[in-house]
């Protein structure tokens, strides 16, 4: 049982000069207990999601940016001098690899400063309560997606039934809003469709050859199982339309995605340790990407409308 605390209060708006000031709240949510977090770990993941969840050897994939995740589902660590940022929990049985998999490159949790999520999905989300017991790191999120980490649930689609330990959000984002720490900046691309609050992630990253990349955390824009036709919330066809044509705009050569596979991990991996320091710079993988994405949108689209006349 969740236990929550009314959300409240105190909106501090950070008025300042930067061209794009944080919004920041502090707010009295409840973060899950740790008997909570416990439970959830050790109840038994399907077959599917077993696969996901197999651990993987955590590595370095270009910069700052370390690959934490397991085999099917990521996560990604950005460090910097000041602390780190840790984006997405994956699974409640996925955390204690995160965090096996932060130790193991040689940094620390408690160095965590910020924990971000992609979107609040059970696969992306519920391993947050552990990562934010774990460091006591400031959660930020969307406004969209704020309500269902905070409950513990996303509200519609294949994972409604699926609750996971509730996580405090410590300060909402909006669209174009950067988050700067120890010389990075991260600018939310809030990019909905796949969750209403699905957010990316754009920053700039220097490769080992001294040139500069840009480094895209792709939130996700497949459909998922969820209804477009009749829409599962009011804007949901509209916001996969915009988005992906906001992603066809972006301009980003390392694709880094909440599931390995959509950037071809293993396969670049082979070659980074075959010596390509650069296996995973490749201005080509963002636009292949969405144009699958897309076709598999129009379809969808298609295919649920037909199904509904
Ligand atoms: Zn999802």
């Amino acid at each position: 049982m969740v236990i929550r605390i009314a959300a409240l209060a105190l909106i501090a708006l950070a008025a300042c000069a930067a061209p794009a000031p944080v919004q920041e709240q502090t707010r009295a949510t409840a973060l899950a207990t740790e008997a909570q977090i416990a439970a959830a770990e050790a109840e038994a993941l399907s077959d599917d999601w077993l696969e996901w969840n197999t651990p993987i050897e955590p590595f370095n994939v270009i910069g700052n940016i370390y690959y934490v995740g397991a085999e099917g589902i990521s996560a990604y660590l950005i460090t910097t001098p000041d602390g780190h940022i840790l984006l997405d929990g994956a699974f409640a049985q996925t955390a204690p690899q995160i965090i096996a998999n932060v130790e193991r490159l040689g940094f620390h949790m408690r160095d965590v400063r910020l924990l971000l999520n992609s979107h609040a999905h059970v696969d992306h989300a519920a391993g947050l309560a552990r990562l934010q017991l774990a460091s006591g790191a400031e959660m930020v999120a969307s406004e969209a997606d704020r309500g269902a980490l905070e409950a513990g649930r996303f509200p519609y689609g294949p994972s409604e039934d699926l609750a996971f330990p509730a996580i405090r959000v410590d300060r909402v984002i909006g669209d174009g809003e950067a988050l700067t720490l120890g010389g990075v900046s991260l600018t939310a691309l809030i990019t909905p469709g796949h969750t209403p609050g699905c957010t990316s992630w754009l920053m700039d990253v220097t490769g080992a050859d001294g040139a500069e990349h840009r480094a895209l955390f792709h939130c996700s824009a497949t459909v998922a199982g969820q209804s477009l036709a009749p829409p599962a919330y009011p804007s949901i066809v509209a916001d996969f339309e915009s988005t992906l044509a906001r992603f066809g705009a972006i301009q980003a050569d390392v694709l880094l995605t909440n599931h390995p596979g959509m950037m071809d991990m293993d396969q670049r991996r082979a070659r980074q340790v075959a010596g390509d320091a650069n296996a995973f710079v490749d201005a080509r993988a963002l636009p292949a990407l969405n144009a699958r994405l897309e076709a598999a949108f129009r379809e969808e689209l298609a295919r649920q409308r037909a199904a509904q006349n």
